[in-house]
């Protein structure tokens, strides 16, 4: 298993026909892209790394792939936190349960902001959500991957779309694909997406797209179930429901009737579906 070559499958959803690269099915344990942003740090040799720490959410997708990296490089894992809802820690469920599993040692507080200096040889920093230049690495390979398939598929005018929380992915595969990249913010606002992008690259920008309706990261929205599920019943395909769901009103709201070639980059994250669905099922459903 070398982590590459996720297959792409064409799917309508809404009477739109669109293409999925599907990174959700790279691997088992490791895929989506986080896998991508962190293949850097999987394929290369780091003889005098024992410990690797990070921070951000407990239910975060991008600590789960951590883990796994961890473990199959056999380093230590630190992850900080700001705050545990107590129901996760007498009840681990998804991101969290696994990454727990895989070793990593979870604190509670603050990461201390001198621990960025990064004055240990032994031990790497990874920034909240892997947004950092080592990321270019294994998205260049998911746009090469891209590119030959539109070459053999002889597709001329294609265009690329996924949603973006630091944006890190969508980014990287402007710098390196022919085509236009077009993305959705959905941790902060346009704005702030915007400057994630000027942090790493000065120029080159995906397109932003928005809604209407302001988002909060990580909040139940009813038209986010119903899109997530209808996704499901027209495509058989389960997307993500913290990204995705706002992609696809993306998707639907832009590009009805689309004149040019559609391919939606699948970025994985279903393991942290299971604690999101619990609270959708609770909030919408009335089961318990
Ligand atoms: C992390 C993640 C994103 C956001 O990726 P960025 O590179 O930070 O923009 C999108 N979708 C899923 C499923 C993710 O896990």
């Amino acid at each position: 298993m070398d982590y590459t070559n996720s297959p792409i499958q064409k799917i309508t959803f809404n009477n739109q026909e669109v293409f999925i690269k599907r990174d959700d099915l790279l691997h088992k344990d490791f895929s989506g892209n986080k896998a991508r942003k962190f293949f850097y740090f999987l394929k290369n040799d780091f003889d005098n790394i024992t410990k690797v720490i990070s921070s951000g959410s407990s239910q975060s997708n991008a600590m789960y792939s951590l883990s796994v990296l961890c473990k199959l490089k056999n380093w230590e894992f630190d992850y900080y936190v700001d705050h545990i809802a107590p129901f996760i820690k007498t009840n681990p469920v998804g991101n969290y349960k696994e990454a727990l599993k895989n070793g990593m040692s979870i604190i509670e507080k603050q990461i201390p902001e001198e621990l960025f200096q990064n004055k240990d040889k032994n031990t790497l920093v990874i920034p909240e959500g892997g947004a950092l230049k080592e990321a270019a690495y294994g998205i260049k390979i998911l746009a090469d991957e891209i590119i030959n398939w539109a070459v053999d598929a002889n597709i001329k005018d294609l265009k690329i779309f996924l949603p973006s929380g630091t944006g890190t992915t969508a980014l990287y595969l402007q710098k390196y694909l022919p085509f236009e990249v077009i993305t959705c913010a959905c941790v902060g606002d346009e704005e702030y997406l915007e400057k994630q992008f000027s942090f790493l690259e000065k120029e080159n920008h995906p397109k932003i797209l928005s809604l209407e309706k302001k988002y909060h990261f990580g909040k139940p929205y009813k038209e986010f179930y119903e899109i997530h599920k209808e996704l499901k019943k027209q495509t058989d395909i389960e997307f993500d429901l913290l990204y995705d769901s706002k992609g696809w009103l993306c998707v639907n709201k832009y590009f009805d009737n689309s004149k040019s070639t559609i391919l939606y980059i699948h970025q994985g994250g279903l393991l942290g579906n299971i604690s999101m669905l619990q609270r959708y099922k609770y909030k919408y459903d009335k089961i318990t």
